[in-house]
């Protein structure tokens, strides 16, 4: 089962109205995922035609221009591009700064490792690629806020369902969890969340990593 961002989300990023770490995962999931390409692309092609049916002076002169720039640069570089990656696709190179190799991760126990990307917790935000060794658990945990959790290597499963490559995971306060890393190879996931989880398993206390 391939498992997608909701179209709800696809509308609010072809409008531009996501916050920048949702933006980057959505952005990073269109340049694995055709289907939602595909999708988005005509959300905005709609988005497009409203705004040009509208009296010009109702809207801001740049409006269109923005919006129909969305799509081509979802996450606009902040330096030069580095090369092509098996794990990072472009729009998170572009905010990585470095291929998957290059990276310094930060141990966190468990058979855990992060990487804090530099975008702003402005909004109670938080940004990281997480490292996890094949086969571990987190430890079971719920949210104060939603989660957003994009695959870039290996796998996981949670609950009766399997996330591979490209697959987005969501998960609400409602929700109380323990992913389990697939057996044959380590997980490297994008995971934007929000607020502070809540870990309720008795590792809980020993691993803040997702703490904002
Ligand atoms: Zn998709």
């Amino acid at each position: 089962m391939i498992h997608h961002p909701s179209a709800d989300v696809l509308m609010a990023y072809a409008a531009g109205s996501l916050p920048e770490p949702h933006a980057l995962l959505i952005a990073t999931h269109l340049s694995l995922c055709a289907d939602c390409r595909d999708a988005a692309k005509e959300m905005e092609a709609v988005g497009g035609a409203l705004l040009d049916r509208l009296a010009p002076a109702e809207i801001a002169p740049d409006a269109l221009d923005r919006l129909l720039k969305r799509l081509d640069e979802p996450a606009p570089p902040k330096a030069p591009l580095p090369p092509a990656d098996p794990v990072l696709p472009a729009p998170l190179r572009a905010y990585v700064g470095r291929g998957i190799d290059g990276i310094t991760w930060t141990k966190l126990g468990g058979g855990v490792e992060e990487f804090r990307l530099p975008i702003p917790t402005t909004g109670g935000y938080a940004t990281r690629l997480i490292r996890i060794d094949a086969g571990r658990k987190i430890p079971s945990h719920s949210h104060d806020g939603d989660e957003l959790t994009l695959v870039l290597a290996g796998g996981f499963i949670d609950g009766d369902d399997h996330y591979g490559r490209g697959d987005v995971a969501g998960a609400d306060p409602s929700v109380n969890h323990h992913p389990v890393a697939d057996a044959d190879g380590e997980c490297i996931c994008l995971i934007v969340t929000e607020g502070k989880l809540r870990f309720s398993g008795p590792l809980g206390p020993l691993l803040t990593y997702f703490r904002g």
